[in-house]
């Protein structure tokens, strides 16, 4: 069903012009992706969505766009040379890749399941005197589960510190991990894999360098963390915001656009003084989660998983999970960095990256609390949250994507009832009138039925008709997709139901 669903989300992308495989007629390369004509839309709405909520929002965050080649010695500081690996496993009777961390935790994700189905079966047992945090810390089934997941994971993260990826396969033995594609336990053993992508710059003659395609944005914004404090004379704490490309040559890609070796992050690094990182780390992810659900999608869909391992620079980390069709995976993370960034640049570079904080009169490199969530994962929540194939009470169906108002690729289609006596020309006056505020769509083609189906398809929030009387007395009709109610108004009044349906102010002060 879940599948069947994930499907459904990926067909109707590419039919509906959202995405497509990267260079399809050559057969498509693996986990690159294009967004077509509807994509781009979308996703210009969501990164806009984003810069104002914390850009325009904020007065002391500030956006920057840096390069995407950075000084190689950028990815040294960072650590990512030597440490941005991810532990890879082989079956040989697959001949299928993994990830070995990715085995690991979605064995802990089953017998995370048994424990939810354990609560349900007790919840309906005591009805409304069950107490969940009572029966999970006494049910001795669930006890031992939960003993099960400490143990694995200490485990896991004890080895993977160690380095010692020889204990890793073997828990993956120990823990009789199969592979889900031939059901067998015949492992390669594990390696660690980089994922930065290499490239030169200069000719050889001239001694060309190795640079790296960056692996995430927020390098760009610690390198020029001073310049912008400085420029901007911005005060402790600040934030600096970022949306740009980033690269992974990941191990397992098959996801769609949920791991791509070429994706896009909105990142934001917030400057602290030093031991109000928790706070701040507290703060965001609370901040983080109310733009998620400010979209008015079910809040059940979201939730916060707080790392076990934590990576080589943070001291806190969690990331908000959203239920994909797949199942609950990261959408976004949150991250409490210390200094460990700005101070290894420090470092390798030998130029300080002090704060002068004038109400403690003394010197100090910030903390960095981020946020970090990946626009292409968060356009392939919103996608497959909203397509839906919905009954009608005459007992046909139909597809309709209810993508918020106001991310929607296009607000509004106007469409003359008939391709003649003057209708054509009265729409595209009313089309005229909108498209200097809105991405308005002109469609004549097929029955007025199919485009109103067509245009629900692709999410447009409102459909505009012109008909015999609006010739007459200036009025036309407005029908809602999410309703399909249909309302008649004068032309007068399009211009402000339209700004007010797909206002991005009216979402913005809802934060
Ligand atoms: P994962 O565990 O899924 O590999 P990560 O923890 O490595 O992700 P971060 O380094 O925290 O991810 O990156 C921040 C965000 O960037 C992630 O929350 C995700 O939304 C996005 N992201 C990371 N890798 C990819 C990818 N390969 N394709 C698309 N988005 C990605």
């Amino acid at each position: 069903m879940a599948d069947d669903q994930f499907k459904n989300v990926i067909s109707h992308a590419k039919e509906y012009g959202f995405i497509f495989q990267s260079s399809e007629i050559y057969d498509g390369l693996s986990a690159i992706y294009d967004y077509g004509q509807n994509g781009a839309l979308l996703k210009n709405n969501i990164k806009a969505y984003w810069w104002g909520a914390m850009v325009q929002m904020h007065e002391n965050i500030v956006g920057i766009d840096s390069a995407i080649f950075m000084h190689p010695t950028t990815w040294k500081a960072s650590g990512h040379v030597d440490a941005f690996n991810d532990p890879l496993i082989d079956n040989k009777d697959s001949k299928k890749r993994y990830r070995a961390d990715v085995l690991i935790e979605d064995h802990v994700e089953k017998i995370r399941q048994k424990i939810e189905k354990e609560v349900g079966k007790a919840a309906k047992r005591f009805g409304d005197s069950f107490e969940r945090a009572q029966f999970e810390s006494t049910n001795p089934r669930v006890v031992g589960y939960h003993e099960k997941i400490r143990a694995i994971m200490d485990r896991f993260v004890k080895s993977m510190e160690a380095e010692d990826l020889a204990d890793v396969k073997q828990l993956i033995e120990d823990e009789q991990i199969k592979c889900p594609v031939s059901g067998s336990m015949n492992w390669t053993d594990v390696r660690q894999f980089n994922l930065m992508f290499g490239t030169q710059m200069g000719s050889v003659a001239e001694g060309a360098s190795t640079l790296y395609l960056r692996p995430e944005t927020a390098q760009g914004i610690f390198l020029n963390y001073l310049n912008v404090q400085k420029t901007g004379r911005m005060k402790i704490p600040f934030g600096i915001a970022q949306i740009g490309k980033a690269f992974r040559n990941e191990i397992v890609a098959r996801q769609f656009i949920f791991r791509m070796r070429e994706f896009e992050q909105m990142e934001m690094q917030f400057f602290v003084r030093p031991g109000t990182e928790m706070e701040w780390y507290e703060t965001w992810k609370q901040k983080r989660l109310a733009w998620h659900k400010s979209l008015g999608i079910d809040a059940s869909n979201y939730r916060f998983h707080d790392h076990e391992k934590l990576a080589h620079y943070a001291n806190a980390a969690a990331d908000i999970e959203f239920k994909f069709p797949f199942g609950f995976k990261e959408l976004e993370g949150i991250h409490s960095r210390t200094d460990f960034d700005l101070k290894q640049h420090e470092e390798f570079s030998s130029k300080k990256l002090q704060y002068f904080d004038p109400e403690l009169g003394e010197n100090y490199v910030p903390y960095v609390v981020e946020t970090s969530i990946g626009l292409d994962r968060m356009f392939l929540a919103i996608l497959s949250n909203s397509l839906q194939t919905e009954q009608l009470e005459d007992g046909s169906t139909r597809t309709v994507m209810n993508i918020p108002a106001f991310l929607a690729p296009y607000k509004v289609a106007v469409l003359p009832l008939l391709k003649k006596d003057g209708l054509p020309e009265k729409a595209r006056e009313v089309m005229n009138t909108l498209k200097f505020d809105h991405m308005v769509k002109y469609d004549e083609k097929d029955a007025i039925g199919k485009r109103y189906r067509r245009q629900d398809a692709a999410g447009t929030p409102l459909c505009v008709t012109i008909d015999h009387q609006t010739l007459e007395d200036n009025t036309l009709t407005v029908r809602y997709r999410d309703t399909m109610e249909q309302i008649r108004i004068p032309m007068t009044e399009l211009s402000a139901l339209v700004a007010q349906k797909v206002s991005l102010s009216a979402q913005f002060s809802k934060l």
